[in-house]
């Protein structure tokens, strides 16, 4: 195993991935209450097993030239939960939640806790730095979470990383699209699901 990988794997083990150069200075962890995560991660029963108690789901988000897909490419599902929203991609095979992306234009790739498979996570990536959109957790927050960062200072935080990578030519290649901009998967549309 190299020391700057952080493997990726689904339940199944059918899609495998990795993140090269990781280090905990390189992305941001986070912790995301928001309602559309948790009606994605939950049409899966593989999503499900890994909300917290309080809805939220663990979401890496790193720069996309980090990001490959080794195997399993043919696995890969997209779907969108209204016509402007991001990309969520997930596994057909074993249905476990993978990544939420935004198209090529807004450089970032979040990694679903789900499809993390390293033992040494921890010690990759850090602590977790805070929850994002706390406010629609499913019950109050009242536990430290992680690093415990306010939603501001990760989202400025995220604004200087997403600048820096496009400025930095980390912004791509990206695995899940061409260069023209299109998802490597047509994404379905799936509205009004309950969260
Ligand atoms: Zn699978
Ligand atoms: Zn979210």
């Amino acid at each position: 195993m190299e020391a700057d990988k952080l493997m990726l794997s689904c339940s199944c083990g059918s899609i495998k991935g990795h993140v090269s150069g990781i280090n905990p200075r390189l992305g941001n962890r986070i912790k995301c209450y928001c309602n559309d995560c948790r009606r994605f991660v939950s049409m899966f029963e593989e999503g499900k097993k890994y909300i917290d108690q309080q809805g939220g789901s663990e979401i890496l988000q790193v720069p996309p030239s980090h990001v490959k897909i080794d195997e399993g490419k043919e696995h890969l599902g997209c779907l969108k939960l209204s016509d402007k929203g991001l990309h969520r991609w997930y596994s057909n095979c074993c249905k476990t939640p993978l990544f939420n992306t935004a198209g090529l234009k807004i450089p970032f790739v979040g990694i679903f806790g789900h499809f993390i498979e390293d033992e040494h996570y921890e010690a990759h990536v850090g602590p977790v730095l805070g929850g994002v959109f706390k406010d629609s957790s499913l019950t109050p927050i009242v536990n430290k979470i992680g690093l415990n960062y306010s939603k501001p200072r990760i989202l400025s935080r995220m604004a200087f990383q997403l600048v820096t990578w496009k400025v930095s030519g980390k912004s791509q290649p990206n695995c899940l699209y061409e260069s023209s901009g299109k998802a490597i998967v047509k994404p379905e549309i799936v509205k009004n699901i309950a969260s």
